[in-house]
């Protein structure tokens, strides 16, 4: 493979990027009109031009991805998560082409892809379900039986669902069958798939994933986990490894458990195999997602693997270069998803420009963003700002660093989740490791929210002179800022 070309944008084209030139490979972004400026168009050695920037005119234009991708002798194309990373059809095309798809092949997408058909392929592998019902609902009478033997409350689920979208929790046994009424219409318009089930609400769940890598000749390895479980709207925004609940024993098991379910779809590459936790410590099979995983640095920071490489060896053919025994794990590390969002408004995203953009730094810190100081937030993609990592020898000491590496991070302009993340990282209950997905109804108290960044009381101070001298002016015939060179807190918003 001399030259890949990456079918995604921000941060993890960027990350993806930066591997393939690692390994001597050149690269080829695609952009959409606004992104014509972006970082990881200026980083590729050459770029192409897909659209305007609605997404279904540009980075989901399989075909024009593909024609370009000919057109300039690329060999392989990563998908990176989410825009075409799980479509099989644009696999196969991939393929079809003449051009290596580095990913899962489409028959393992398809399986994988729909939640019904992934819990009857890891069945037959004895992986444990979640209690429910097997297939998409048809009759209310068997969903209601079904909800009477597992008990309430319980989730109706879209079978094509993701992104913590098409889950409803129905508590009572009256609202059941306007409950799924609604889930079908609600799944038919969302995922063009109106097949929902049911399954058990897993009470004080944690959400822990495994990382798997499998080659093309029969090896499957895992990576150990990932524990996801402090989420907003049934999305994750912390994330660490290894999870602080797990006994070694207990992932051994998880981990046995994840490589089946890979074998039960002939997975091939790097996926993450999701599992959702009780009380004590019974574990279930959720989903597998067939792509490389937003979170997946933690992974690399613990296992000293670069999944991006392993996904491009494995592609072009080559034998997973270690057995399960040999891959390390050391250390700990923490992601906070820094989101343009407003923690203290129900996380209500927010838009701006990044007026003051400045990354934090040092020993054991990770940055994977796809943004410089100026840029504005782009309204038609995902709000995810960037991703901070960090690393320790242990759980205490990778935590601590968060909360100083987020410190010192220095995001003006945009609300973000920095904040979030500090006030997670000084809570009793993640100190403890006593959490569930219940984290943000349980503990999140947004009064008690303090800004992230070290400069707050700087800004503070003048944001107090700026409305004075705002005041002044309305008084006065003109307002004295210019717009040139605007007071620092014209264009400051606190956050
Ligand atoms: P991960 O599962 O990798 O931890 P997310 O669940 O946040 O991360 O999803 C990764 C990306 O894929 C996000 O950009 C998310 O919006 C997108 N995504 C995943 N599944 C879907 C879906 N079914 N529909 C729309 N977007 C999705
Ligand atoms: P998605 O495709 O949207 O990622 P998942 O099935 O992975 O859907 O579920 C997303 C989140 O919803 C989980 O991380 C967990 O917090 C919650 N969840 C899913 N299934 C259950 C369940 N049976 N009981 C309790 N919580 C659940
Ligand atoms: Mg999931």
């Amino acid at each position: 493979m001399k030259k890949i070309l990456v079918a995604n944008r921000g941060e993890i084209a960027l990350r993806i990027m930066k591997s393939a030139r690692e390994m001597g490979i050149a690269t080829v972004a695609v952009y959409s009109e606004a992104d014509r400026n972006a970082p990881h168009v200026q980083y590729a050695d050459e770029a192409v031009c897909l659209g305007p920037p609605p997404s279904n005119q540009s980075y989901l234009r399989g075909d024009k991805i593909i024609a370009s991708a000919q057109q300039l002798g690329v060999d392989g194309i990563h998908p990176g998560y989410g825009f075409l990373s799980e479509n099989g059809d644009f696999a196969n095309a991939v393929e079809e082409a003449g051009i290596s798809f580095i990913g899962p092949s489409a028959k393992s997408m398809r399986i994988m892809g729909d939640k019904l058909s992934a819990k009857e392929a890891a069945k037959a592998f004895d992986i444990p379900l979640v209690p429910g019902t097997e297939g998409a609902l048809e009759d209310p009478q068997e969903a209601m039986e079904v909800c009477r033997k597992i008990g309430f409350p319980v989730l109706v689920k879209a079978s094509a669902g993701g992104g913590g979208k098409g889950m409803r929790i129905v508590e009572k046994e009256e609202n059941l069958e306007e409950e799924i009424h609604s889930a079908i219409s609600e799944a038919e318009s969302a995922f063009g798939n109106g097949a929902v089930f049911i399954e058990k609400y897993v009470a004080s769940p944690r959400h822990i994933e495994v990382q798997v890598l499998c080659d093309k000749h029969g090896h499957q390895v895992h990576l150990y986990e990932r524990d996801c479980s402090v989420q907003r709207r049934h999305q994750k925004v912390v994330e660490e490894a290894p999870s602080a609940v797990l006994s070694p024993q207990l992932r051994a098991q998880m981990g046995q458990k994840a490589v089946d379910v890979a074998r039960s779809c002939d997975y091939v590459g790097a996926g993450t195999v999701e599992f959702i936790m009780d009380a004590d410590h019974n574990f279930y099979f959720m989903e597998m997602n067939t792509r490389l995983q937003v979170e997946h640095p933690v992974t690399e920071m613990v296992t000293g693997i670069d999944l991006v490489k392993e996904q491009i060896k494995v592609a072009r053919g080559e034998k997973l270069g270690f057995a399960q025994k040999d891959i390390p794990l050391q250390g700990h590390a923490i992601e906070v998803r820094v989101y343009a969002e407003n923690a203290r408004e129900n996380f209500m995203p927010d838009i701006g420009k990044l007026r003051v953009y400045r990354r934090p730094h040092g020993t054991g810190v990770r940055v994977d963003d796809g943004f410089e100081e100026g840029m504005d937030m782009p309204i038609h993609y995902d709000p995810m700002i960037a991703k901070l990592v960090t690393f320790g020898q242990d759980r205490d000491e990778a935590r601590q660093r968060m909360i100083r590496a987020a410190r010192d991070y220095q995001i003006v302009g945009v609300t973000t989740t920095l904040d979030f993340g500090v006030y997670v990282m000084e809570h009793p209950a993640f100190i403890s490791g006593d959490f569930n997905t219940h984290f943000v109804q349980n503990h999140f108290d947004p009064a008690s929210l303090t800004p992230a960044s070290r400069e707050y009381e700087e800004e503070a101070a003048l944001l107090t002179a700026y409305l004075l001298e705002e005041r002044e002016g309305e008084t006065r015939a003109a307002p004295q800022t210019a717009s040139t060179t605007p007071s620092r807190w014209k264009t400051r918003r606190t956050r």
